[in-house]
């Protein structure tokens, strides 16, 4: 029977066959939804026979919804996702005009689904920028609240950028405005809280998967109070509260003063050699090279709104684009996840059969995980794999790949089911 997941004791309750509200998105969110879900079905079906199974319930969002309800986002849809705890969606237009809110601002807002989680692996058979992709396995934490999401912004002549700027110089003392009278501004809230609720779930992660390192990307050397705070506060939560479980860099540098490089080297060896999980900072611009350059170097990284942004594309390029980058956004206190496809609704190619179904096969696979459906979601991942081996792709990454077979969104989908064993 259908029952809704639950959560205690912060720990997911879930069915046999819970119950997945999903939006199924605007422009090509409408071809790729029914093939994704049905990879999906026959993953759980090869994984569980018929002892597990996700019983889909379409929610309505975007313009799907207001065609039929007159509104973007009806209270049913937010109710469901609140209701059934764990979601998925496609790709929404942000509709134009005022007073409207982005709708998956307007998700992540009312959950408060903080972590935005990306993995980046790479395909064998994909084509990709980087020379050694098969050595690319990372995990992005972006911070999904504050930062430049809070989006707190003056336009320069308005009534409000006038006052915050007299505010800043008559009572604040700023003396840097390079040109005041021309001047907008931003503000970004970075708080303790929000960086520490973050970092711990990016830690939590590493340790659970075994993974060997965290490293905290951030623009601290600029931005002390913020970005600077973010890495700070992050060491400090390392240090209190998973001493046991995690070394540091902070830790390394302290005992190289103490003691010198030799006993530093000494105790990180003999971190690594426990299964201590590393906890590591590299400045923003650094660490977009550094990725590329060595991206083995880097396993779970926990970064900032905008910083996060900037590195999820990057990294998503190097391991073959956009149409095959999974996501998801998740409060790991609550329970509350909604998985998606990273990419917009594509309206350039929607309704030709051209869209690639990766992204939300993917995001389907992190839910199956984030249900603790294994095995499930490894029938995924094997499949998708051996289907890229073969060089049967969608038209995004066949002009890339010599010698492949091109396959419509749905023979894609279709390919990969054969491809589950
Ligand atoms: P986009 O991601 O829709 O498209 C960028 C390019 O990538 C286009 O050339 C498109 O054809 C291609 N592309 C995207 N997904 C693909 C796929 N699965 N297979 C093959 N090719 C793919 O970005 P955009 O054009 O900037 O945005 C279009 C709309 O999507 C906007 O209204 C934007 O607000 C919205 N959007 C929504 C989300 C979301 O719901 N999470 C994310 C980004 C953008």
């Amino acid at each position: 029977m259908s029952k809704s997941i639950e959560f205690k004791n912060g720990q997911l309750i879930v069915p046999d066959q819970p119950v997945i509200p999903f939006i199924e998105g605007d422009g090509i969110g409408k071809d790729i939804t029914e093939p994704s879900q049905r990879v999906i079905n026959a993953a759980v079906r090869a994984a569980y026979g018929d002892s597990k199974k996700i019983v889909w319930k379409e929610v309505l969002a975007g313009k799907k919804a207001f065609e039929l309800t007159g509104t973007y986002m009806p209270d049913e849809t937010l109710e469901a996702f609140q209701n059934y705890l764990v979601g998925i969606k496609g790709p929404l237009e942000t509709p134009v005009g005022d007073g409207i809110r982005s709708l998956n601002v307007a998700l992540r807002q009312t959950l408060d689904l903080y972590v935005c989680l990306r993995p980046i692996r790479w395909f064998k058979g994909v084509p990709s920028p980087i020379r050694y992709p098969e050595l690319v396995d990372m995990h992005i934490f972006r911070e999904n609240t504050e930062d430049i999401y809070a989006g707190i912004e003056f336009m320069t002549g308005t009534e409000k950028a006038i006052r915050f700027r007299d505010f800043l110089i008559n009572e604040m003392g700023v003396e840097v405005i390079r040109f005041p009278e021309t001047s907008s501004f931003g503000v970004k809230p970075v708080s303790k809280e929000g960086s520490v609720r973050l970092i711990k779930a990016a830690i939590q992660y590493a340790i659970v998967r075994e993974l060997p390192s965290v490293t905290i990307v951030h623009k601290g050397n600029i931005m002390k109070f913020t970005e600077g705070a973010f890495k700070n506060w992050g060491y400090d939560l390392a240090e209190n509260e998973f001493a046991d479980q995690t070394f540091t860099w902070r830790q390394f540098q302290q005992i190289e003063k103490e003691l010198g490089k030799n006993e530093a080297k000494a105790s990180l060896y003999a971190a690594k050699a426990l299964g201590k999980v590393i906890i590591k900072d590299v400045i923003t611009d650094a660490f977009l090279q550094e990725s590329l350059l060595h991206p083995f170097d880097h396993s779970v990284i926990a970064t900032l709104n905008l910083n996060g942004d900037y590195i999820s594309d990057q990294l998503a390029a190097m391991v073959g684009g956009i149409g095959i980058s999974p996501g998801a956004n998740i409060n790991y206190n609550s329970g509350f996840a909604i998985f998606e496809a990273t990419h917009g609704t594509a309206p350039n190619i929607a309704g030709t059969g051209k869209a690639n179904p990766g992204s939300l096969i993917l995001s389907g696979a992190m839910l199956l995980e984030y249900l603790g459906w294994y095995e499930a979601a490894e029938h995924v991942y094997d499949a998708m794999e051996h289907t890229f081996s073969k060089r049967k792709v969608t038209s995004d990454l066949f002009s890339m790949m010599e010698g492949a077979t091109l396959l419509s969104t749905s023979d894609f989908a279709d390919e990969i089911i054969r491809n589950i064993h």
